[in-house]
């Protein structure tokens, strides 16, 4: 770097210090001497910091070691466990610091949300490979472009100015280079050294545009980062091409890549809730453009009162729009409502039911030692049992009910002005098709599964809080359901009820 960009930042009052609690998270990581509850009392002092622990421990991220809500920040931080929670901290708080302040704000978004993307590649990629410390990589590719976020705040109109290439690759750091003496790998790591984060961290941002290296943990971040981009721009051949060459050194195969893609756009609304950024792939940032210069032409041919016309174009747009806005609703794998869509919904099913004195049932559905299909015939395999499943129970359920992918093979029903007697009735129907008929065939034979499910229901003799509480209750179900041997389907217990006000 050259050492008048090093005054430069040394001496700016735009770029952002690390606030006190992310110092605090660096110390405790580097003392051997921190356990769970001194991590836990230095966390619960920054509210918003902990509500985004929980939220991760409770996210399909971590579906898969336990099913179980957690309620506490020390039940979050026992799951976790201290590292990767002390990693995950730094991170949230990181991302916090560099929230953009400006105007450009739009290149920042793009830059965050290309790094929460890769973070959740990185984490996906350290468990398919097995490698030590899932989460310290994960903030390595979060942290990766800090250098592009600190030139955006220190010298905002400079950095906006450079030649127009893309934000990532060889062609940016030379221009960064030629036009500032320095690129954004060395901005980040020497910001990091500044903020006293750890070498590895320092030694994964410089690296993190390295194509050619022969170190797994940096290919991984570097990876992360290329996985990012070919999620956003599924046609850029060049990034595709340099992840095929970074993932072959790896032993990452290309069916893995695609079942990495699917599983991102899985994680992504959750990634969009946790680090506050809008994550969308860019087809569908063309197509709300498209919908923007349609509904100007519209609005053309109203002044110029060709109403036919006018009414044909806007009748066409607001199809599209519609299809759109379901695309954006849906789990990309399963097809039906993601997790998201799921709270919006349920929560209009629990006030229309209270409004109209109506019983509303819902059930939590849990499919029956999953693992072992993804053990025994992959996760391809999985992926289309769970696309199969999620289809059958779409042609079962009727017209007004809803059916939502909370996680994993994790799934809820909606059962509007459905009791409690007929809601298990129907569910142990579906249970007794799905479990008569093959999801899947693998060398002819077919593959059969159950599931278990928690029912509970609101409104008939008794009454729930609030939505969240009758989610408790059907996954306290759910969990009976397990304990008493699956394929099954548990009823919430009647102690669970709060007696009817009216
Ligand atoms: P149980 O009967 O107790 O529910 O056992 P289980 O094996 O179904 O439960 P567990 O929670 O241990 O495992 C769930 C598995 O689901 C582990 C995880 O890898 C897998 N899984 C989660 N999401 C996906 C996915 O999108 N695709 C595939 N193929 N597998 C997934
Ligand atoms: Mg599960
Ligand atoms: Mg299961």
């Amino acid at each position: 770097m050259h050492p008048e960009l090093v005054s430069l930042l040394s001496h700016c009052r735009t770029l952002p210090t690390l606030p006190g609690v992310a110092l605090r998270m660096i110390e405790l990581a580097e003392d051997p001497a921190t356990d769970l509850a001194m991590a836990a009392d230095a966390i619960a002092l920054d509210p918003a910091l902990s509500a985004r622990l929980l939220r991760i421990a409770n996210s399909p991220l971590y579906a898969s070691a336990h099913r179980r809500r957690v309620d506490t920040l020390s039940q979050a931080l026992a799951l976790l466990g201290l590292n990767a929670a002390l990693s995950l901290a730094l991170g949230f708080v990181v991302a916090r610091t560099l929230q953009p302040d400006h105007a450009l704000a739009g290149m920042h978004e793009r830059v965050w949300q290309r790094s929460a993307l890769a973070a959740m590649a990185a984490r996906l990629l350290a468990e398919r490979l097995q490698l030590e410390r899932p989460e310290e990589l994960m903030l390595g590719a979060l942290l990766q472009d800090i250098g592009i976020l600190a030139l955006l705040h220190a010298m905002p109109e400079r950095y906006a100015e450079l030649p127009q290439v893309p934000l990532q690759g060889p062609e940016r750091l030379e221009v960064e280079r030629d036009h500032l003496g320095g690129d954004h790998t060395e901005v980040g790591a020497w910001l990091a050294g500044r903020w006293g984060l750890s070498g590895y961290l320092q030694r994964m941002i410089r690296g993190s545009e390295t194509i050619e290296t022969g170190d797994r943990t940096l290919g991984c971040v570097v990876a992360a980062g290329l996985l990012a981009d070919v999620w956003i721009r599924p046609d850029d051949d060049h990034a595709r091409e340099q992840l095929d060459q970074v993932a072959a050194a790896l032993d990452v195969e290309a069916l893995d890549i695609e079942t990495l893609l699917e599983r991102l756009s899985t994680l992504a609304p959750e990634m969009s809730a946790l680090f506050d950024v809008r994550i969308h792939r860019e087809e569908h940032a063309r197509e709300i453009e498209q919908q923007g210069r349609e509904l100007a032409m519209i609005r053309h041919l109203l002044e110029r009162e060709d109403l036919q016309l006018a009414v044909r174009e806007a009748t066409r747009l607001k199809a599209r729009t519609r299809e759109l806005d379901d695309l954006v609703r849906r789990d990309p794998l399963t097809g039906a409502y993601n997790r998201r869509q799921l709270e919006d919904v349920l929560q209009q099913a629990f006030e229309e039911a209270e409004r109209r004195r109506e019983p509303l049932s819902i059930a939590f559905i849990d499919l029956d030692d999953f693992k072992l299909v993804n053990d025994r015939y992959g996760h391809l395999v999985g992926d289309t049992v769970l696309r199969e499943f999620s289809q059958a129970l779409m042609r079962m359920l009727r017209a007004s009910d809803l059916l939502a992918r909370y996680g994993g093979e994790e799934f809820l029903v909606v059962l509007r002005r459905c009791g409690a007697e007929r809601g298990k009735q129907i569910l142990e129907r579906i249970l007794a098709d799905i479990a008569a008929c093959p999801l899947a065939t693998v060398d002819g034979a077919g593959i059969h599964i159950t599931f278990s499910a928690g029912l509970a229901t609101h409104g008939e003799d008794a009454r729930f809080v609030d939505a969240h509480a009758m989610l408790a209750a059907a996954d306290e179900a759910l969990y009976g359901a397990k304990r008493e041997g699956r394929n099954q389907v548990a009823m919430q217990a009647r102690a669970e009820y709060s007696p009817d006000p009216a």
